[in-house]
């Protein structure tokens, strides 16, 4: 199996300030002193906080949160992937099960966003999982499959694109899957991977998402194709976020 370098992502989502970049420059320095052994650790804060949190990282990786498809223009609110970069991004998370569920985005929408992420020179981390209900009939490798099929970006490398798996069901609630469940879901998006990306998909990061703690960060990171973490809560603070980065 080919040696995946593996990948600690943090999503602050809608919170933060300036003063919270004090948690970023903590992790951050952390990182640099090896508290993350060999993981690449990434912080996704607001987009208001990117510039001021690249300055901040000292050269750990920062990323957005979500871009549009466009590079410019009549899109009020909005921030390309251009843009993310011009403020020193790497990364951007797209098909954030939030996004999805907040904002319609469907699978075509978060595929444009992934590609102008690769047009931009970013690293697009692309969200997939499925709903409670979906599970529960049984769901859960076809929705995958077919948000894959439809999300993954046209000419994405193991550099470019970074899958995330998150159960829609167990982000910010406490639960997670069982390990034999995340072995499934994450050996069928392995192989999925290889399908689609033929001579990449073996060696893109395949991060699992959804009440990721310090208590169960090392059970999940320990099961086969994950290869790192995407964490939202437990990123805020250095302290956890640290804990879970530091499992590798
Ligand atoms: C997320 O926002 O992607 C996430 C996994 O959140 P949490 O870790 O809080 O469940």
């Amino acid at each position: 199996m080919t040696d995946i370098r593996p990948l600690a992502a943090g999503n602050w989502k809608m919170n933060g300030s300036i003063a919270s970049l004090a948690e970023l420059a903590a992790i951050a320095n952390a990182v640099k002193a090896g508290e993350a052994g060999r993981a690449e650790a990434l912080i996704c804060p607001p987009a208001t906080l990117i510039a001021a949190a690249v300055q901040a990282a000292g050269g750990m990786p920062v990323g957005g949160q979500d871009c549009h498809a466009a590079a410019s223009g009549a899109h009020t609110g909005d921030i390309s992937a251009e843009m993310l970069k011009d403020a020193g991004a790497t990364y951007v998370i797209v098909g954030h099960s939030e996004r999805r569920a907040d904002h319609g985005e469907s699978d075509a929408v978060v595929r444009a966003k992934a590609e102008a992420a690769l047009r931009a020179g970013l690293t697009a981390i692309v969200c997939v999982g499925e709903t409670r209900a979906q599970r529960e009939v049984g769901q859960t490798l076809a929705v995958v499959g077919a948000q894959l099929a439809g999300s993954l970006p046209y000419g994405a490398t193991a550099s470019t694109l970074v899958v995330a798996y998150e159960p829609v069901w167990a982000i910010g609630t406490g639960l997670t899957p069982t390990l034999a469940d995340v072995a499934e879901v994450h050996g069928f998006i392995r192989r999925e991977l290889i399908d689609l990306l033929p001579g990449e998909g073996d060696k893109v990061r395949i991060l699992y998402g959804g009440s990721v703690k310090p208590s169960n960060a090392a059970e999940l990171m320990g099961v086969e194709n994950v290869n790192g973490a995407l964490v939202g809560g437990a990123s805020l603070t250095a302290k956890d976020f640290l804990a879970i980065a530091g499992v590798y």
